[in-house]
């Protein structure tokens, strides 16, 4: 009797959540929306009728939560109802996709299985893994991107109702929202659902600051709401004298970016000057929108002096995500600076709903960026990403929140880029084929590089040209994730194409050195040419930086490495070609013995017959002075251990190179002849030139300075002693 009061309770509950889905739409929904409403929460009553959440409550709760997020507070239509209701069915259930698709169409078929693929990523606590994850199902929104926005929502309710999980499960959720979630559900212009992320997040990272900086917000309210009201009183009969509908409200910093800013700043939470803003919202029709905006401006600033630093117009230029407003910071009341939002009721919604709301008002209008169109943008980066995860992420994440800029085509079209861009991103941004054919580009009528920054205001022109193609150095030149993905698939193509060709090339040349093109013969050349793989062999080989010669460099080589196998295993040294053999005869033309390499009287020795250039060694004989061995003569080895104290080394030189240069200084008494005595000895001395000669008497004592080339140190020794022994001559000496 009590399950059954229970359970009816819980059916009446269920009931209602479902009627105040219809209510709170905020599309209006006519009676084909409301059937395929129907039908999906029918079904997914009965999908999930046995299954409980961890908190106890009937699990069908929560696909009307998302539904009703989805509804409400992001705005979409019936499809995307639907869909919420049924995003958990297909993986969670006895459903299958196809009964989806029998019963819903396959719209809803296409983003329930978006969805159930999500879910299927597995969750991993390591952030490549969580990289990966979003990268996924950003690949999804190749479906639909209302995937990705029925994912926030899900997300989203999943962590409004997470108490009952346990903790490491909730830091690990938060986390992932803060790294994926909240920056994806900004850049959609979902900025409540972004902020509310970024504010349960950080009640599960870091709790105790969450609950200290949410209960000095809750302390400080009174004292705001009295400044608001003060700030009010001395703009309200000036508004209320040009007969404006409006409404002034205070709005408190999220907890999350006071907590940001306090880390940022280093200050304390009474340090923030900024906490909140106030808002003006203004009723306004079309035409008079901005106009009614610079009027409040102008109000505003009548009484409290603005800071013209802190001026931003993002009504003449709307952010990328549509956000429209006036935002200006005054010196207000108490001699604090406060910042004021200027927005119409129009502007307002766009900012609270982001595209939905966009499109309700848009409607029709065909110059506006449609939602199909910023998914096609997105994509389009998204498909040709390649490589590692985590570097799109902060790649795309960079983008995401990077400060944009605003330059115009040469029709006048505005268009937003990230700070930092380029012209080859602004030419990618026009269109792909653009960015592909590009060949210069104008700014402001000015040729410039391509790698310019661009300033806001700057009017760009891309020229292109039909054999303009991509290349290595664009992506030092461009800065959007769309562009570098562009280029870099586009390069990678091209370095294929090539490859193939460079391939055939290869095989071919290889054939004509008797090397046929294997897997072992390609390994051996990635390594040859210090490569790392195959495609870059095949693409050096294709653009010609391989060429012919090195190719055959590599087949000689190749084929030498069995050669010198064979050789090394009959261990022969190689012979000295005959030509040589000549080369060095001729060359060595003299024997000098011991260290001091002294020219010495010898005798070849008959036994071994040694010619210039052998390797020899000279032998002190009883009878016959010096005889010359090969260091090889059969009996060289018992000559040098029985006698080895007659051992002389000797080698070969080659008499024309062995010579250097030695200045002897003479001294002595002058007379007749001495001059003619002295060259003659030197002269006499064979292998000794006189390169100088000077000689001075001064009273009867002579001073004579020779500059003498010799083959060693031998015979310049030999020379100062025949030198000395002339008559007259006191001294002799090496300088
Ligand atoms: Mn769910």
């Amino acid at each position: 009797m009590r399950t059954e009061t229970l359970i009816e309770k819980e059916n009446k509950e269920i009931a209602k959540q479902y009627k105040e889905l219809l209510r709170i739409s905020y599309q209006a929904l006519n009676a084909e929306d409301k059937r395929l409403i129907r039908s999906a929460f029918d079904i997914a009553v009965d999908a999930h009728k046995d299954q409980r959440r961890r908190s106890g409550e009937a699990y069908i709760f929560h696909p009307i939560a998302v539904a009703k997020i989805v509804a409400s507070e992001i705005g979409l239509d019936a499809i995307s109802i639907a869909s919420a209701l049924l995003h958990d069915v297909v993986e969670d259930t006895e459903y299958t996709l196809d009964d989806i698709e029998r019963m819903f169409g396959d719209t809803v078929a296409r983003i329930v299985d978006g969805l159930t693929k999500i879910a299927h990523l597995k969750k991993d606590r390591n952030i490549s893994q969580q990289a990966e994850n979003f990268r996924k199902m950003l690949l999804t929104l190749h479906d639909d991107v209302r995937v990705i926005i029925i994912k926030i929502a899900d997300r989203y309710h999943n962590m409004l109702t997470m108490d009952a999980m346990p903790e490491h499960k909730q830091v690990k959720m938060a986390s992932e929202t803060l790294y994926i979630y909240a920056p994806l559900a900004h850049r959609i212009g979902l900025y409540n659902i972004k902020t509310e992320l970024e504010d349960l997040s950080l009640k599960y990272t870091e709790p105790e600051v969450y609950n200290d900086i949410a209960e000095r917000i809750e302390q400080t309210k009174e004292e705001q709401q009295r400044y608001i009201d003060d700030f009010s009183k001395v703009i309200k009969k000036s508004l209320d004298k040009e007969g404006l509908g409006y409404n002034i409200k205070g709005r408190m910093k999220s907890i999350y970016s006071i907590r940001k800013k306090m880390i940022a700043q280093n200050v304390s939470f009474d340090e923030i000057y900024d906490k909140f803003a106030i808002r003006i919202i203004y009723q306004s029709d079309t035409e008079n929108e901005k106009f009614l905006a610079w009027k409040i401006y102008s109000i505003v600033t009548d009484h409290f002096t603005p800071n013209p630093v802190r001026l931003r117009d993002w009504i003449s230029s709307p952010k990328s995500t549509g956000y429209e407003a006036l935002h200006i910071t005054v010196m207000g009341p108490e001699g604090k600076w406060v910042e004021v939002q200027i927005r119409s009721e129009r502007m307002h919604e766009i900012a609270e709903k982001g595209y939905a709301a966009h499109f309700k008002y848009k409607h029709g209008e065909q110059k506006e960026l449609g939602i199909e169109e910023w998914l096609n943008r997105l994509q389009e980066a998204l498909e040709s990403s390649n490589g590692n995860a985590v570097d799109f992420v902060e790649e795309f994440k960079l983008n995401l929140y990077a400060k944009e800029i605003f330059v115009f085509t040469p029709k006048g079209e505005l268009k937003s880029l990230p700070k930092g861009a380029t012209p080859l991103d602004f030419s990618f941004h026009i269109h792909t084929e653009v960015g592909m054919k590009t060949r210069g580009a104008k700014v402001n009528g000015k040729l410039v590089p391509l790698n310019t920054v661009l300033k806001s205001g700057d009017q760009v022109e891309i020229i292109t040209s039909e054999i303009a193609k991509p290349n290595q150095n664009w992506l030092d030149y461009a800065t959007t994730a769309r562009a570098i993905s562009k280029i870099r698939s586009s390069l990678k193509e091209e370095k294929k194409l090539i490859a193939e060709e460079g391939k055939e090339i290869l095989r071919r040349k290889l054939k004509s050195q008797k090397i046929s093109l294997g897997e072992d013969v390609v390994n051996k050349m990635v390594m040859y040419f210090k490569l790392k793989t195959s495609l870059d062999l095949f693409y050096r080989v294709g653009i010609g930086s391989i060429d012919n010669q090195k190719i055959k460099d590599f087949a000689s080589s190749y084929n030498n490495a069995f050669i010198s196998f064979f050789k090394n295993k009959i261990r022969r040294k190689p012979v000295p070609a005959d030509i040589n053999r000549e080369e060095i005869t001729a060359k060595y033309d003299m024997l000098v013995f011991g260290r001091d390499e002294e020219k010495l009287n010898y005798k070849l020795s008959k036994c071994c017959n040694p010619i210039p250039g052998d390797d020899v060694f000279g032998f002190i004989s009883v009878n016959e002075g010096i005889k010359v061995h090969k260091k090889d003569c059969p009996n060289a080895i018992s000559l040098q251990s029985n006698y080895a104290y007659r051992i002389i080394s000797a080698k070969w030189i080659d008499s024309s190179q062995e010579e250097f240069t030695s200045e002897i200084k003479l001294t002595g008494i002058d007379n007749l002849g001495l001059m003619n005595k002295i060259t003659e000895i030197i002269s006499d001395n064979m292998h000794v030139n006189m390169r100088n000669l000077n000689f001075s008497t001064d009273g009867g004592t002579f001073t004579g300075k020779i500059t003498l080339v010799v083959k060693n140190k031998a015979i310049l020794k030999k020379l100062i002693n025949n030198l000395k022994q002339i008559s007259g001559i006191e001294k002799v000496v090496r300088i």
